[in-house]
């Protein structure tokens, strides 16, 4: 069998991490067994749709390098192929026309709620001849349920889920206006799309088995399923906006690597022994259905922040400035030119290993790409004022007469100040040196990093400070 999965977001915001992980599975499903992956986007609720928030799906796949084939299909253009079936199932008796009023329903409703039951509608016009219609009322269109027995879903994560069918209502497929609805046009969609595996978040359970009444009164094949369970946050209550940042865009911007939140969601829900560290290339080979997990997971913020230490690691210090690039510009109205380009990367190692994320390489490197004079926090202010009398004009000094301009001759010349003005100790005097040159009081190395500004823009930097 051909695989075919599918990725079918509804949108209504930005992409939830939920929705991410819900697609990176369905990627790798596809990926490892040759197959293809679809996007629709489910775009039949004309009033909530909203176009941004396509293009916001569209760019949170970019951005998660998780590609699809073919093009994005519009579920809500479907929509006469929609009608088509449900006037299919109406021809064979496999649905009917209802004519209630908005009051009757609302009647059946009650009573339902009184009685405690799941299923409202009563089917009154299951039976009904079309001569019985009332004047003036668009009818819907219902689909048949069984009446009897039970309906079990073959779930690949669940295991077999069973309802008694008197919990199934005779659902309404398309609307007095002849839309379709959701339960309709996912079905069709999926089958005209020859979807075989829907993989897709547990809150979809109960639609699955609504959705496999039309399945079987069109005796179309059901799809192979899988419901994941969902995203919990730290607290063990649905991940929200209220634990943080819920969505991929937000992740994105907070600076962390595609390659680290498909790591961390992939982990987040399927296990492979003990790996934590799982390259995407190893996940395609091992990615699997069976060890999905069972019960849901709870977000944590520590384990995907090590995962990005560790991917920022170990990445090509080319491909991190140029995932970083970006940042010096939003968050400090920086432009990188070459120089500054050159010396970022002669830093890079030492950045990228002690960078968390994105934004504390960009924060710890901005100084390379800046020019004199720079602004200084706080406390680097206050580093600077209490050595300009003695420490830093020594340092000009010491540092203007250094010929050999390298890491380990700098820190010697800054013990030598040390040692005639701070007792000699060394942080005394490499603490303004920081101030002085970044800006700031946090950067690697500051030995490393005059060398690599070199000597004289490293004066300059101290010059500036004093003047
Ligand atoms: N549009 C649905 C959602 O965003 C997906 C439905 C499905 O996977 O069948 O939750």
């Amino acid at each position: 069998m051909t695989v075919v999965t599918r990725f079918p977001p509804s949108p209504t915001g930005m992409m939830h991490i939920g929705t991410a992980r819900t697609a990176l599975f369905n990627w790798l499903y596809a990926k490892k067994h040759g197959g293809k992956m679809l996007f629709r986007i489910e775009d039949t609720d004309r009033k909530r749709h909203s176009e941004e928030a396509v293009t916001a799906l569209i760019e949170a796949m970019r951005w998660l390098e998780l590609d699809w084939d073919g093009e994005i299909i519009s579920q809500f253009e479907q929509s006469a192929r929609h009608a088509e079936v449900a006037q299919e199932l109406l021809a064979s008796g496999k649905a009917y026309k209802c004519y209630c009023s908005p009051e009757e329903l609302a009647d059946m409703r009650e009573k339902a709620k009184a009685e405690g039951s799941n299923s409202f509608y009563d089917r009154r016009w299951r039976e009904r001849d079309a001569s019985e219609a009332p004047e003036g009322i668009d009818p819907v269109i219902r689909v048949k349920a069984p009446l009897d027995g039970s309906s079990t879903v073959h779930d690949a994560v669940q295991g077999d889920v069973t309802v008694q069918n008197e919990q199934l209502d005779d659902f309404i497929i398309l609307r007095s206006d002849g839309s379709p609805t959701y339960m309709l046009a996912v079905v069709v969609d999926d089958h005209d799309m020859g979807v075989s595996h829907v993989i897709r978040g547990d809150d979809h359970l109960s639609n699955t088995l609504r959705q496999n009444v039309i399945y079987d009164a069109l005796s179309w094949e059901r799809p192979i399923y899988a419901h994941v369970p969902l995203i919990l946050g730290p607290d063990g209550a649905k991940m929200s906006k209220r634990h943080g940042a819920a969505s991929v865009e937000e992740y994105q911007k907070m600076g962390y690597l595609p390659e680290a939140m498909r790591n961390y969601l992939l982990r987040l829900g399927w296990s492979h022994g003990d790996d934590e560290v799982i390259s995407t290339a190893q996940a395609i080979e091992w990615f699997d259905l069976e060890h999905i997990g069972k019960s849901a997971a709870r977000f944590n913020f520590d384990k995907l922040e090590n995962l990005n230490s560790h991917y920022i690691a170990e990445a090509d210090p080319g491909y991190i400035l140029a995932q970083a690039a970006p940042f010096y510009e939003e968050r400090h109205g920086v432009e990188l030119d070459d120089l500054a380009r050159t010396r970022i990367l002669a830093s890079a190692g030492e950045l990228q290993e002690r960078a968390k994320t994105l934004l504390q390489f960009v924060d710890e490197s901005v100084f390379y790409a800046k020019s004199v004079p720079l602004s200084y926090d706080e406390k680097a202010q206050k580093l600077v004022e209490g050595a300009k009398d003695k420490i830093l004009p020594a340092l000009a000094t010491a540092l203007g007469t250094l010929e050999d301009f390298t890491s380990d001759h700098i820190q010697a010349a800054c013990k030598g100040v040390a040692d005639a003005l701070m007792e000699g100790n060394l942080g005394k005097v490499a603490m303004p040196l920081r101030a002085a040159l970044t800006g700031t009081t946090v950067s690697p190395s500051i030995f490393h990093a005059a060398e690599i500004l070199g000597k004289d823009e490293t004066i300059t930097r101290i010059n500036v400070a004093l003047a």
